[in-house]
């Protein structure tokens, strides 16, 4: 696992009187009436504007925002971002209509003559060269700039021409938002308090693979639950009737609970489940153990002796990381296995690390955010950082 502690922070390069290109996440939502409708993204980066500006820089600012793919869509413009960070600062902020063309050179010659310390530019991936990880583009938006500063730790994943090749045209460093991600992961796996304890729930086991291999080498004790149960409740030989299972990883599964075996990983699969006659909000539901699903019905969350069994572990756990809800939470017959996850892990005393859209969207719905020791920003980041223990646009930051 690398915690890239050869790697520069924003606290080991010189800013003073730079020109610094922060590459944030700014994905955030904003309505039809270009009305931002959740700002806690960008409300996260304001440590590092706020350092960076202090400490004398002046800044270009750099996000995505959707999914554009290469092609200007108005609906996806950064243009709201740039009216909010203003609002907020108390101060202008220059926008640049494109991120390499006459706009943004005319920005970039105002931000240069001091008619405002920061501006931001349009959708980086309104441009094909972004997600091509292009090194001309790279290069363009490098020439802007001094100094590379990376905190959209939700895109660290993803070698693009704002997030990789443009580090190789300047000295570059990771923002306060990325070292926190990294510094989360670092307290959970490196020399953690054990028993450490992994609960692994989502839709489909396939996605998670290559996850579950690399944490069997890291906890004590791992709990599948979600729609991933079943294939592994087939594995052990038993119908799942309509459940989610994917028949093409049924050995996988065999593999893995003989692996954790081996490794001394105490390996739960529910006990017994919420089972309901179709997949809907309002369908009829039952509990039946985990060898008794009746044809034609399909589980959608635990049941409690599962979640009496998940809870106990989860309360002798000194270091928990989840992924991933264990049921059907955003229906309320389904939510009662993933709520008492949340409210395990949240009264644990346990350093708790939550990762991925959903599991994070569960400890919200719960009200538990506070509770927790950290929820990570980012979803395939984060997994990829603990599946292969490193990721490829911190790789290539400037050493210490
Ligand atoms: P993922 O994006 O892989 O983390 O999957 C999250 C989704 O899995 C959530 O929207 C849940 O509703 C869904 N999910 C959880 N348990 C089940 C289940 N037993 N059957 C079907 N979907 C499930």
């Amino acid at each position: 696992m690398n915690y890239y502690k050869n790697k520069k922070s924003v606290r080991d390069i010189a800013v003073n009187g730079k020109i610094v290109f922060l590459r944030c996440d700014f994905n955030v939502p904003i309505d039809n009436l270009g009305k931002i409708t959740d700002s806690k993204r960008i409300d996260e980066s304001f440590k590092t504007i706020n350092y960076l500006l202090k400490n004398g820089a002046k800044l270009i600012l750099c996000s995505h925002l959707g999914r554009p793919k290469g092609t200007v869509n108005p609906k996806l413009s950064l243009s709201p971002v740039a009216e909010y960070i203003s609002d907020i600062l108390g101060e202008t902020v220059g926008f640049s209509t494109d991120s390499v063309g006459d706009n943004a050179k005319e920005i970039v010659k105002k931000l240069k003559a001091g008619e405002f310390r920061i501006c931001l530019l349009e959708n980086i991936r309104f441009e094909p060269e972004e997600e091509q990880n292009d090194t001309d583009f790279a290069k363009k938006l490098a020439s802007y700039a001094d100094v590379y500063i990376n905190d959209a730790f939700g895109t660290c994943h993803r070698s693009h021409a704002s997030t990789e090749a443009i580090t190789h045209f300047l000295p570059s460093a990771y923002g306060f938002l990325v070292e926190k991600e990294i510094l989360s992961v670092s307290s959970a796996l490196e020399n953690p308090e054990r028993p450490v304890m992994a609960i692994l729930g989502g839709a489909k086991v396939s996605d998670k693979i290559s996850l579950i291999e690399s944490l069997l080498d890291k906890v004590d004790i791992l709990a599948v639950g979600g729609g991933m149960t079943y294939t592994f409740i087939n594995a052990l030989g038993y119908k799942v009737g309509d459940s989610i299972c994917e028949s093409d990883k049924i050995s996988f599964a065999k593999d893995l609970m003989a692996k954790a075996t081996e490794k001394g990983v105490k390996f739960l699969v529910p006990v017994d489940l919420k089972v309901a006659d179709e997949y809907s909000e309002n369908a009829n539901f039952k509990i039946v153990g985990a060898d008794k699903i009746p044809d034609s019905w399909m589980g959608l969350d635990i049941g409690p002796k599962t979640t009496e069994i998940f809870s106990e572990e989860i309360s002798k756990a000194k270091t928990i990381i989840w992924n991933g809800p264990v049921g059907v939470f955003e229906w309320d017959n389904f939510s009662s296995g993933t709520k008492h996850v949340a409210q395990a892990v949240s009264s644990s005393g346990a350093i708790s690390l939550i990762g991925g859209g959903d599991s994070a969207a569960a400890v919200r719905k719960f009200g538990l955010e506070e509770k927790v020791t950290h929820i990570s920003t980012g979803g395939g980041a984060f997994l990829e950082y603990l599946e292969k223990g490193s990721l490829p646009c911190l790789d290539s930051l400037s050493e210490k």
